[in-house]
């Protein structure tokens, strides 16, 4: 397990005050390469999530050899299955012959609607759009239908429509890929090479007309509610009526049309393209999505392009964690719930409870300091804040999944009822009243997340783990750990996105007009300094790539202000022992070491090809960047290391939201 902190991962022939990431990082980043099977290694996330991996392999592998119980038979069934690879060469394309076969018999766009919503009530995937049910972005406590964009195959919509030399390759090797991958299904070359061509046509247009991920955080740019009626006048080629009876979810009168262009966009496609090519896409679609779960032929060439080619994975990951994952994402509050018996003490949950509200106090009381604040606004944020709601560690009800059909010899079968289950639990939810105590994300899992619908931030048993938890370290490594991950969440409520939404999670400004001005000029301060920063350098006759501030503005925003209410919190906590912040251990300061810990969560190795991807897609900037860019924007930091002002670390003008 990786340390909270580490002297060794020190670069000491680095200046703190010119890169703090060199110097904290440099040594780490050197001696630990990417192993081949990952496309990022990080010092704390991916040793982490290794070791939850393999914690969770050990359950399913017992269960898949001996159950005990019910749900020990489920999980450890599905996992089987997945580990099956001789039954998935014996099947073929079996398992997805019934899908191909519904499409082959498609004989006009007019039957489109009843096509699609039988794929999907059989769990079979088949792009065009997003649909689902959510909270009602202005009235929280209201569940309703909403509809989204959708329907690509690479991992943005720049890969499509972006004219440059890199984005041209990649797109004639995509051709190339969904080219051999119809061929070993069986297609002629010939027959192959048409349907690919029709794939990339729908999907360009498709492309075409996506709002871009950046629009898309704005909130105001994702609401639109319409009439059913008025939704058909807007996309007529679509009998959207038939499709919503067709997919088992209660009646509806209005939805959120998240993305009204594309649907305008898709409704023209929809006749202007002929049959064939609807085929070939949908085809490719049901291919495409089960492309992992089909015979090693096709895993391989999946592989080769989407992992290989766009970002530089080497080997795939060993087939036991492939298959752990699956089953954490199929049924990960079946498989938690032992999890966290073995790897979550009631304890660790107390202990959290005391950080959380140390942390919401400082959080609290930088409100209250804040110079460009008037009060009325600092009374509705404090406000909000005291209605942030915390989770840790597990839901405090499990989810059931009886009704999921799992058989040890059908792993597509398997993942087709999972999807069913998944999508007719999302189904149910119209019209009923929200559940609170939901959660989105397993036990085992590294990571936290905050909701502006439920204003709650979630902390999942998997991060409440060494080095991010860790009491057997001082508290000053504790705070920079789980401290400033605790912090980043609750300022998510406060980012660019999250400070349009209220304490019940409504959309609605609650900031007076002066201060959303001041807020604005301060997170344009914060997007201008974080779009200068470099995701990948130069390569060959590839450019430089820079992050995009606006895409990762609410994180870095996170981060900021987390990095600032967790070094208050330590502050507070120390002054509360009666001690002040100076004691040295290793060599280092107490400050020093808050600031060390929080960097060393982020050392972390990336492939070139990973970079570029996640700077397009990723509203998280790299560890460099989310250490460095952080640092510079807190003045405490530049003291602690005794940097002289104008430093890169330490700079005479910095930007400062929260
Ligand atoms: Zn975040």
């Amino acid at each position: 397990m990786s340390k909270s902190f580490d002297l060794s991962a020190i670069d000491k022939t680095a200046d703190p005050c010119t890169d703090f990431y060199q110097y904290a990082c440099g040594n780490w980043v050197k001696n630990n390469p990417i192993p081949s099977d990952q496309v990022r290694w990080a010092r704390s996330f991916s040793l982490l999530r290794e070791r939850n991996r393999y914690l969770l392999w050990e359950e399913l592998d017992a269960a898949a050899k001996a159950p005990k119980t019910k749900l020990q038979k489920q999980y450890g069934s599905y996992y089987a299955a997945c580990m099956d690879t001789d039954q998935v060469e014996k099947l073929g394309l079996k398992p997805i012959q019934p899908a191909w076969k519904l499409i082959d018999r498609l004989a006009g766009a007019k039957q489109l609607p009843a096509l699609l919503s039988k794929l999907e009530n059989q769990g079979t995937p088949d792009g065009f759009f997003e649909f689902s049910v959510g909270q009602d972005e202005k009235d929280s406590s209201q569940q309703i239908a909403e509809i989204f964009q959708g329907g690509l195959s690479l991992p943005d919509r720049d890969y499509y429509i972006v004219d440059s030399a890199r984005f041209k390759t990649i797109r004639a090797q995509y051709i190339e890929h969904v080219k051999k991958m119809f061929t070993l299904a069986g297609d002629t070359p010939d027959q192959a090479a048409k349907e690919a061509a029709a794939v990339m046509e729908i999907e360009t247009a498709m492309a075409k007309a996506s709002t871009s991920r950046t629009d898309l955080r704005q909130p105001e740019n994702r609401y639109h509610i319409y009439a059913v009626a008025d939704f058909q006048k807007l996309a007529p080629s679509f009998a959207w009526s038939t499709y919503f009876s067709s997919i088992g979810i209660g009646p509806f009168d209005t939805l959120n049309v998240g993305t009204p262009d594309y649907f305008k966009a898709l409704s023209g496609l929809i006749s202007s393209q002929p049959l064939q090519s609807w085929k070939s896409y949908l085809r490719w679609h049901v291919l495409h999505g089960q492309a992992n779960n089909l015979p090693k032929a096709f895993f391989d060439e999946n592989f080769d392009f989407f992992s290989r080619t766009l970002a530089g994975q080497q080997q795939p990951q060993a087939r036991w964690k492939q298959c752990s994952t699956m089953t954490d994402e199929a049924l990960g509050e079946a498989v938690g719930q032992d999890w966290v018996k073995q790897n979550f003490p009631p304890a660790a949950k107390d202990s959290m409870d005391k950080l959380v509200a140390a942390l919401e106090k400082s959080l609290g009381d930088d409100i209250k300091t804040l110079p460009w604040m008037s009060d009325d606004t600092k009374k509705a944020a404090a406000e909000k804040l005291a209605m942030i709601r915390n989770k840790i560690g597990y839901p405090e009800k499990w989810r059931d999944y009886s009704s999921v059909k799992v058989k040890r010899t059908d792993l597509i079968g398997n993942v087709h009822h999972s999807a069913v289950y998944e999508r007719n639990y999302n189904f149910a939810k119209l019209g009923k009243p929200v559940d609170e105590k939901e959660w989105d994300m397993t036990p085992p899992t590294v990571n936290a997340y905050y909701n502006p619908s439920f204003n709650d931030i979630n902390f999942p048993a998997g991060i409440l783990q060494p080095p991010f938890f860790d009491f057997k370290i001082d508290p000053a490594v504790n705070f920079g750990g789980i401290g400033v991950v605790i912090g980043h969440e609750m300022t998510h409520g406060f980012d660019d996105e999250g400070s349009q939404y209220d304490g019940k999670g409504n959309l609605r400004e609650w900031q007076t007009p002066a201060d959303r001005k001041a807020f604005t000029a301060r997170t344009d301060c914060v997007a201008g300094e974080y779009s200068g920063f470099e995701a990948a350098p130069a390569k060959g006759d590839t450019p430089a790539q820079h992050l995009n501030g606006k895409l990762t503005l609410g994180e870095n925003t996170a981060d900021n202000g987390g990095l600032r209410i967790a070094y208050m919190a330590l502050l507070d906590t120390l002054a509360s022992q009666g001690k002040t912040i100076g004691e040295k251990i290793d060599g280092y300061t107490e400050a020093q070491r808050y600031f060390l810990g929080f960097a060393q969560v982020w050392c972390q190795n990336q492939t070139d090809q990973s970079s570029r991807q996640s700077a397009l897609v990723d509203p998280h900037s790299p560890g460099k960047w989310r250490v460095n860019g952080s640092v510079q924007n807190f003045d405490e930091f530049g003291k602690a290391f005794g940097c002289s002002k104008g430093q890169p670390m330490y700079p005479v003008i910095s930007c400062r939201v929260w």
